[in-house]
């Protein structure tokens, strides 16, 4: 497909503005002395340029997109609307509180219920993703191990199935991490745990549902665990996708939370969109939070800054229209809505883990909750084929492959999330597609290793293109 830069033809141009018949007046300040060389194309060309790109891609609405962990699942186009309200976009940041009370009631009803949904006290909108609310989570526990003069506190516990988020935030927040390990059935190895933990330890960061798809049964001795040995208890809500109005992390023992809202509470996500991150947490932690925070009283809604806030993680109030979809698909929804949800989420995955064990094996077989994990090491070693080729296959049926590789526990790993709104249909015919592929894999491993066949790019040097990104186009002439 031609770049922009390619279709670009001199004196072809977009809107032509009258002209002008006002005096021109050059300005005090310096002024570039040439104009930049821009892509010179008709209004057409562009809407054709870009709807082009659009085709390449391969989006939800295009078809299965089971992407375990990170959620691709269909967002209701009635959050766009909502986020489309001129009331919502019109704003300005800096605006008097008194003319944004709308905005700020709908910024209080949003933390309120995501405070219920994940038992917590309070929330902060404020994070503008997952890592940066796990950040800020860190930021709490720090606060209130320092406000009491508790600094000893070094280490934070992570097991080995966590997102790789979770090391990464724990030691920009200038922790040293203590992995963990998982136990035969994929939960925390409890023994190992009360080995890694002391006086040294701040806290644990821990995801539950896990990254296998697996619902820690130990889950409040985990806790009891880490508070016994006064570190605190973070949870990673990312996805939250199988708990929402089933399971609390505040009654599970956790002490505080972020939840994507560009995961669970469905705001688009993939192409580079803004994303949330808002972080909740237990009462005795709500001084810390990053402000402004928004409360309410008899004379209506206000900014607030916590007595002993840490801080501002990000510029003014987090990605509000972000907000606005997930408090849109929260009251649409309602409770009952949202316990139905999660109830399809973990049909649908172990609609498909069944479908499929007989194929495949899985990593952790029995029940799982919104994902679950397959793993492709025997299969390799029988026929050469790796997960990457059967990732790449997919793709010529139309499927978005699933997580790859991930999580490191599990070797040749495939990780598939279907979502709460796939039909038995649609399941169907994926399984079909799956088990055709790992047969095609016995029959004709060449295929695989070649694949995709028809898709515009096959396989790209994805180190180099990650290393060696070209963000610049230089013109011939
Ligand atoms: C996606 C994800 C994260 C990180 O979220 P980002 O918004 O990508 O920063 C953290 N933990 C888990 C379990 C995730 O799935």
């Amino acid at each position: 497909m031609e770049l922009i830069f390619e279709r670009s033809r001199h004196g072809h141009k977009m809107a032509l503005l009258p002209a002008c018949d006002v005096p021109e007046v050059t300005p005090d300040f310096p002024l570039r002395s040439e104009a930049p060389k821009l892509p010179e194309v008709s209004e057409v060309e562009m809407s054709r340029h870009y709807s082009a790109l659009e085709q390449q891609a391969f989006g939800v609405n295009d078809g299965f997109y089971p992407l375990g962990s990170c959620t691709m699942k269909y967002n209701p186009a009635v959050n766009e609307t909502a986020a489309g309200l001129p009331g919502f976009t019109e704003l300005h940041p800096l605006q008097p509180e008194s003319s944004v009370q709308g905005a700020l009631e709908a910024m209080y009803l949003t933390q309120h219920l995501l405070a219920d949904i994940t038992g917590m006290d309070d929330v902060t909108l404020q994070p503008a993703a997952g890592a940066h609310g796990e950040y800020t989570g860190l930021l709490l526990i720090r606060a209130y191990h320092e406000a009491r003069g508790d600094t000893a506190r070094t280490k934070i516990i992570v097991p080995d199935s966590a997102h790789g988020t979770n090391p990464a935030s724990a030691a920009m927040a200038g922790y040293s991490v203590v992995p963990v390990k998982s136990n035969a059935a994929g939960g925390v190895d409890l023994d190992a745990l009360r080995e890694a933990v002391g006086p040294d330890t701040a806290g644990l960061m821990l995801t539950n549902p896990n990254t296998l798809g697996i619902f820690d049964p130990n889950i409040r001795e985990i806790t009891q665990i880490v508070h016994d040995a006064g570190g605190l208890c973070y949870y990673d809500g990312a996805n939250l996708n199988a708990v929402v109005g089933r399971a609390r992390p505040g009654d599970m023992g956790f002490d505080c939370v972020h939840v994507n809202l560009h995961k669970t509470f469905s705001t688009p996500h993939g192409g580079g969109g803004p994303g949330s991150g808002p972080v909740g947490c237990k009462a005795f932690l709500e001084e810390y939070l990053p402000h402004p925070i928004v409360t309410k009283d008899d004379a209506g809604y206000h900014f607030m800054k916590p007595a002993h806030s840490f801080g501002r993680v990000r510029m003014f109030y987090g990605n509000f229209l972000v907000a606005i979809r997930a408090l849109t698909y929260i009251l649409t929804l309602g409770g009952d809505g949202l316990a139905e949800a999660s109830g399809m989420a973990v049909l649908n995955a172990n609609y498909l883990m069944t479908r499929l064990k007989d194929a495949i094996d899985i990593a952790y077989p029995g029940t799982c909750m919104h994902e679950f994990v397959m793993t492709l090491e025997k299969y390799k070693e029988e026929t050469g084929v790796s997960a990457l080729d059967v990732a790449k296959r997919l793709l010529d049926y139309g499927i978005h492959p699933p997580t790859m590789y991930f999580p490191l526990i599990v070797h040749e790993a495939l990780m598939a999330e279907p979502t709460e709104t796939e039909s038995k249909e649609t399941l169907d015919a994926a399984a079909d597609v799956f088990c055709k592929i790992f047969e095609e894999g016995r029959t004709d491993p060449e295929m695989l290793h070649s694949a995709p066949h028809d898709t515009a790019i096959g396989r790209p040097d994805e180190v180099t293109a990650a290393r060696h990104p070209k963000l610049r186009y230089t013109w011939a002439d």
